[in-house]
């Protein structure tokens, strides 16, 4: 356990009566904004529509922000309410209504893309440093290959879906997931980095030209600061607990016998050493 958490009695609970989480419920995974429960807000982006550009087009970025991404919380928020779920942060929501149909779809849909949009910025692309850097070369033997991968994992996914880099007890690996699925659902699961690979996410400025938009993203938006963020606190947490593990072996207990113990039972029982 890295952070300290309130007491027991503070914690709101759900309708269920079951406690509320964080919004992750998990040190690793940024807060993105959403609220303790629902009615979830938007988060706000953290830069101008127009700043993608043009990667990707400021009409792009709006259509996908305020129609879709906002349509997914719409959604979510009216299928919440009165809902066994209403009181529980986003995370354990997708976690819980995994298989339910339009509950999972719209609470994963609304981490996925506020997610993402944390994951472009702009001026992006640029290596990254640290600890992330190292994984890189180790898992991937470098940033050309992961590139590489990258992008063909992301041209690869037939149909609409994302493509991930997560950490999984410190090992990099690229997944995809179809429609709405979401890493983020897998508590030993740490995303990364994402890119949307929907078509609404590209049409407008490449119509199916997938591998030229995320290659575009790749080199131009990637966010690598923020991933070596996340990857620094997955690191922490799972280094934790192995630290405690490593810790030295506390002293015996002390010794039954005084040493200057003359009783006829201790000199019997020398005498069996
Ligand atoms: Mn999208």
């Amino acid at each position: 356990m890295l952070l300290p958490r309130p007491p027991a009695a503070a914690l709101p609970t759900t309708a269920a009566g079951s406690p509320v989480r964080g919004e992750t419920g998990e040190p690793a995974i940024p807060d993105l904004g959403h609220g303790p429960q629902a009615p979830f807000v938007l988060p706000p982006l953290a830069y101008p529509a127009r700043t993608l550009a043009p990667t990707i087009s400021t009409r792009t970025v709006q259509f996908h922000y305020r129609r879709h991404h906002a349509g997914y919380l719409a959604t979510l928020n009216r299928l919440l309410i009165n809902h066994p779920l209403a009181g529980a942060a986003l995370i354990p929501v997708i976690r819980d209504s995994y298989g339910s149909g339009a509950l999972f779809d719209s609470a994963a849909q609304v981490w996925n893309h506020s997610f993402y949009w944390r994951c472009l910025v702009p001026g992006g692309g640029r290596a990254p440093g640290g600890r992330l850097a190292e994984a890189i070369q180790r898992d991937f033997g470098g940033l050309p290959t992961l590139r590489e991968a990258l992008i063909a994992t992301a041209t690869g996914q037939f149909g609409s879906g994302w493509v991930w880099l997560c950490a999984e007890q410190g090992r990099l690996t690229l997944q995809r997931t179809a429609n709405a699925d979401t890493p983020v659902r897998h508590p030993g699961t740490t995303p990364l980095l994402t890119i949307d690979v929907w078509e609404h996410a590209y049409y407008l400025d490449y119509q199916n030209r997938r591998a030229d938009h995320v290659t575009r993203v790749v080199d131009r938006l990637l966010n690598w600061p923020f991933a070596a963020a996340i990857f620094e606190a997955h690191l922490d947490r799972i280094e934790a607990p192995m630290a405690a593990m490593a810790a030295p072996e506390p002293p015996p207990p002390a010794a039954l016998w005084p040493a200057d113990t003359r009783s006829a039972t201790f000199s019997r029982l020398a005498r069996w050493r």
